[in-house]
């Protein structure tokens, strides 16, 4: 059912077993999950079904440090920010999953065991055909690659694109003919208070201040990666005994100015090259798990985009490059407890919550990560005969930050450990410090590989969604 706190005839107090805070990827998959579960389940969004600057602006933050769009790079509607992204999907590699020694802070408390499942559901409710992430295709390495000890230095893997990417269109329906799951649009979550070591209810409000309260057995909070921080943090410090709250924020090092490719004659026909049914083979390669641990780096895709090359990029003199492939990076980003989302308490937002303020730092393992792969891309293709590597001059030092931005995937601010010293939720998403408080979406994850997030964010919603059916006694 879909209501509107906007509406003159809303109700001022909403009662349910759960409560869903957010209405993007996290949110709608859970209450997806959930229809018919016998639960009764309210999803508070604080959007309507279309964009609205005024909402919009409550994202508004501010940055210091490598530079980031805090408003850019989400929305606040139904549907979140699926209702922009550009849908490549694919689960995390198993081995980046697991502690590795060199990487501090590495390893989830969960496995891949444990979410594969969930990644099969989500691969079904994505539209991504057969469960086989294997390889993009028959894209391999054009030549060997190897590390000092002989170990191939790049592998394949797969990456696919959703057809069906804006999961509010595609849930609207089903929502709205669910009879145990409401959504309450335009309900803003204001600060959250604990009472006696729970949250009972909690306070949402329209733009224009109609309020309500809502009461529930457990709150789930899926506001996305940098505000299920900002929501903890503006409610006194909320689940934060560990001091976890905001920081290891994470994001991947991306740069489609990383050099360019210039094939030998005007078109290669290799499949490095070639577009595949209008897919480019943007991520066709990934730095292999053996490499990783030897050279003591972290995930990491490279590829080229078979598109015209800026004119920033072109080479001055004669022989311009008219022809060329930009080379496209996706590195793994180390959790740094420095790197962080804090608040502005002097700077509110119309609903008077501080607005965040994100410091974004990367360490000189994250930087050689890149280096590392693109020096050892840029060999391969000359060493294979399928082009030289022109990197711009004021980047052949490869000196950072180098033309970086960032793919909108913030992450880490309320990560998953076992260890309650050193993180926000356990391995079921639920916080540390309140036991009838989850969190979901990337703001758990604890490293982030090189991959998208969204499919692994979907595999966690359904995850939790069958947890807290358990755990409410349904199932
Ligand atoms: C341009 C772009 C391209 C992208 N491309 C890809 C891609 O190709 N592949 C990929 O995997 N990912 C991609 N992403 C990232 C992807 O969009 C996110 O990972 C995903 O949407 C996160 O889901 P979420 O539910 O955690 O957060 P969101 O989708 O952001 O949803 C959060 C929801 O919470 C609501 N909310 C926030 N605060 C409150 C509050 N106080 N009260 C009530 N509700 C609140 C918001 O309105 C929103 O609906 C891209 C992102 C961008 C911006």
């Amino acid at each position: 059912m879909l209501l509107d706190l906007e509406s003159a005839d809303s109700p001022q107090r909403y009662d349910a077993d759960l409560c869903i805070i957010g209405a993007g990827a996290a949110g709608i998959t859970m209450s997806r999950r959930l229809i018919g579960s016998g639960l009764d389940v309210l999803v508070l969004e604080a959007g309507g079904f279309e964009f609205e600057p005024a909402t919009q602006d409550l994202y508004n933050g501010a940055v210091r440090g490598l530079y980031y769009s805090v408003v850019g790079s989400r929305l606040r509607r139904f549907g979140g920010t699926t209702n922009h992204w550009e849908g490549w999907c694919g689960p995390l590699p198993q081995t980046d999953l697991s502690p590795r020694a060199w990487v501090p802070r590495s390893g989830w408390p969960i496995g891949y065991g444990d979410l594969e499942p969930y990644y099969r559901l989500a691969c079904e409710v994505l539209e991504l055909g057969e469960y086989d992430f294997d390889t993009f295709g028959d894209i391999k390495p054009p030549a060997p690659s190897v590390t000092p000890k002989g170990a191939p230095f790049f592998e394949s893997f797969g990456i696919r694109p959703t057809p069906v990417p804006r999961l509010g269109a595609t849930h609207r329906g089903m929502l709205t003919e669910a009879g145990n799951v409401r959504v309450l649009l335009h309900a803003n979550v204001l600060p959250i208070a604990v009472e006696g070591g729970q949250v009972r209810q909690i306070t949402v409000s329209t733009l224009g201040k109609r309020q309500a309260t809502v009461r529930a057995k457990v709150f789930v909070l899926a506001c996305g990666g940098l505000e299920n921080a900002r929501m903890l943090l503006a409610s006194g410090n909320l689940a934060n005994s560990s001091d976890a709250v905001g920081r290891h924020f994470m994001d991947h090092t991306f740069s489609t100015f990383a050099g360019v490719v210039v094939p030998p004659n005007e078109y290669s026909d290799s499949p490095t090259y070639r577009a595949r049914e209008g897919i480019p083979p943007y991520s066709g390669l990934r730095v292999s798990p053996e490499a990783e641990k030897e050279l003591e780096i972290m995930a990491c895709s490279i590829g080229v985009i078979p598109h015209a090359i800026p004119d920033s990029l072109k080479p001055p003199g004669p022989r311009g490059i008219e022809i060329g492939f930009p080379m496209m990076i996706h590195g793994e980003c180390t959790p740094l407890p420095e790197s962080r989302v804090t608040l502005t308490p002097e700077i509110r937002d119309a609903m008077g919550t501080p607005r965040l303020m994100l410091d974004w730092r990367v360490d000189e393992m994250t930087q050689r990560t890149v280096r590392e792969t693109v020096l050892r891309y840029s060999g391969m293709i000359t060493r294979a005969g399928l082009g030289r590597v022109y990197i711009p001059q004021e980047q052949s030092e490869l000196e950072w930050p180098f033309a970086l931005y960032a793919p909108c995937h913030p992450a880490g601010t309320t990560r998953m450990s076992s260890d309650p010293k050193l993180g926000v939720v356990n391995a079921d998403c639920r916080t540390h410090d309140v036991p009838n408080l989850y969190v979901v979406g990337n703001s758990v994850f604890s490293t982030i590989s090189h991959m998208n997030p969204t499919m692994t964010i979907v595999a966690l919603s359904f995850r939790l969604a069958d947890h807290l059916q358990v755990a409410l006694g349904k199932k």
